[in-house]
């Protein structure tokens, strides 16, 4: 199976039975995204403890890039400590932009770099990384502090 291909059934599968979905029972931060040149719509509840994602999950809708997408960040940072989450973000950016090879550039991505076809779609970039920037804005954002008026809206 070639590269093109083990995206494309990356995100078919994960499209299809996204992992994490659905509202979490017991979380304590929260964020919502949207992407507003495609429709791509999220909200991430997480459970931190002692700087610890311990659970993740989202909703929303989106297309089959951004849900993908979506479901295995949820993958990629569970149970990791906050400031790793910021090294596989920074490397996921660098990739989805062309900038990190995932063959001859260290990197902490695993399965992710399934995503490194993106870079030639510079429209799809913002579907890949909104909730990877929803992630970060809700480690920022308790729920008592969470305002539905104040969500991520990707850039860049
Ligand atoms: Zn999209």
């Amino acid at each position: 199976m070639d590269k093109q291909e083990l995206y494309q059934q990356m995100i078919l599968s994960h499209n299809k039975k996204p992992k994490n979905y659905g509202k979490l029972e017991n979380y304590n931060f929260i964020a919502d995204g949207f992407n507003p040149l495609c429709g791509d719509h999220y909200r991430l509840y997480l459970s931190v403890n002692e700087n610890i994602i311990e659970e993740i999950s989202f909703e929303g809708e989106g297309c089959a890039i951004s849900k993908a997408s979506a479901s295995m960040m949820t993958e990629a940072v569970k149970g990791k400590k906050i400031d790793e989450i910021e090294t596989i973000f920074n490397d996921f950016h660098l990739l989805i932009t062309g900038k990190l090879n995932p063959e001859t550039d260290e990197h902490k991505l695993g399965k992710l770099s399934v995503f490194s076809g993106v870079c030639k779609y510079p429209s799809r970039i913002k579907c890949a990384i909104l909730s990877w920037h929803t992630m970060k804005k809700a480690v920022n954002t308790p729920k008592e502090k969470f305002n539905e008026e104040d969500f991520i809206k990707t850039e860049d």
